[in-house]
């Protein structure tokens, strides 16, 4: 079996159909475009005949995941990293690059990030530029064009949450260390957070703020510093290598598959009952580390064993969205099981792994 990613896109469009939610002719800049999340998000909205801009620089997005795209008439790639300035239409600033052909933005959904764990510690200036520098200019792009605007955010601004906040409601405001190894990601998160409400205040602008928890899925980015669970298990599963968990595996995440995410996404992006909200976007189902690994290994056939390394600092313990506000304002909850998730996830990584012998 070959994994067949038009069937997801397809998929996520009915969901998005059956409710009645159309974005066509609709101009949505999208920055982070070319990465895991924001090429399904162009994907669909190529699917639904809006205008997709997709801004990327490839610094960890890929050129492959839009490619299909470029011929598509409602498809633009802008190369550009959004933490320096860029203005579409009439612009008199007198930095930054001005894109003077697109004239009307409707909704800017400001995604551009690195997000892995891995990546914090090669990476932690430009991880920290994109989430407040990109979001500053993101959000001067949505008020110049008096757009929408929408951004992802993350369960890491909750940082490690006690037992009792378990699972985590929006209102929970976190507890986050700001000078440990996460801190480029978390407090960069938290900082872009409240630079959209600034400009809320201060603008009036329509803001909306969702907050993602551990998505996988074909298009994730694996190899050894993008290591994230999901991807690095699958990889060492299907070529029988140690399986490495971290710490002693009792930590918890709760796994998305991307279509369930997308479609989550791309509700609220459309609901306005969503204006001026942050709603966590996930799974409330917990797995330990431990049993992640014993299912990949189960779902792969592999002969990998489990070896154990030390666990990174400031992992947190668990981790889990409290969905309810997902619920009652978006009218949606995830529907793929996890092990249906990681089925395909596996089939995705196969081909990957086949392309790169073939290549
Ligand atoms: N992890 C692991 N082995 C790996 C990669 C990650 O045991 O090869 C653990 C990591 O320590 C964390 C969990 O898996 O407890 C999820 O890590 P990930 O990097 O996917 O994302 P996070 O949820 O920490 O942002």
């Amino acid at each position: 079996m070959s994994f067949n990613i038009d069937s997801d896109i397809i998929d996520i469009n009915n969901r998005l159909l059956d409710n009645g939610i159309s974005f066509e002719n609709k101009t949505i800049l999208v920055t982070g475009g070319a990465g895991f999340l924001g090429s399904w998000v162009c994907d669909v909205l190529i699917k639904q005949r809006a205008k997709c801009i997709c801004l990327d620089n490839y610094s960890s997005g890929l050129n492959k995941n839009v490619f299909h795209l470029f011929d598509e008439k409602n498809f633009r790639y802008i190369n550009h990293d959004i933490s320096e300035p860029i203005y579409f239409g009439l612009s008199n600033h007198p930095y930054g690059i001005c894109i003077g052909d697109i004239r009307k933005i409707d909704i800017v959904m400001h995604m551009a990030s690195r997000a892995s764990p891995f990546e914090f510690k090669d990476y932690p200036i430009s991880i920290l530029k994109s989430n407040t520098l990109g979001t500053m200019n993101a959000l001067g792009i949505a008020k110049a064009h008096n757009a929408l605007f929408f951004y992802t955010s993350t369960s890491e601004v909750y940082g490690n949450p006690p037992d009792d906040m378990i699972p985590t409601p929006e209102t929970y405001f976190g507890h986050v260390n700001p000078v440990g190894p996460r801190s480029c990601y978390d407090e960069s998160k938290r900082a872009g957070e409240a630079f959209i409400k600034a400009y809320e205040l201060q603008h009036n602008l329509r803001t909306k703020i969702v907050r993602i928890f551990n998505t996988s899925g074909p298009r994730i980015r694996y190899g050894p510093e993008f290591g994230r669970v999901v991807p690095n298990f699958i990889h060492q599963a299907i070529n029988d290598m140690d399986i490495t968990v971290f710490g002693d595996g009792s930590q918890t995440r709760s796994f998305i598959y991307v279509v369930d995410e997308i479609e989550g996404i791309l509700k609220m992006v459309h609901n306005d009952n969503a204006i001026g909200e942050v709603i966590n976007i996930g799974n409330e189902k917990e797995y330990t580390i431990l049993k992640l690994a014993k299912i990949i290994i189960e779902l792969t056939n592999s002969n990998s064993k489990i070896v154990f390394k030390g666990l990174p600092i400031d992992d947190p313990k668990r981790r889990s969205p409290d969905l309810t506000k997902a619920k009652k304002i978006l009218n949606w909850k995830p529907t793929t099981p996890l092990k249906e998730g990681l089925k395909k996830t596996i089939e995705w990584f196969k081909d990957q792994e086949k392309e790169k012998i073939d290549e």
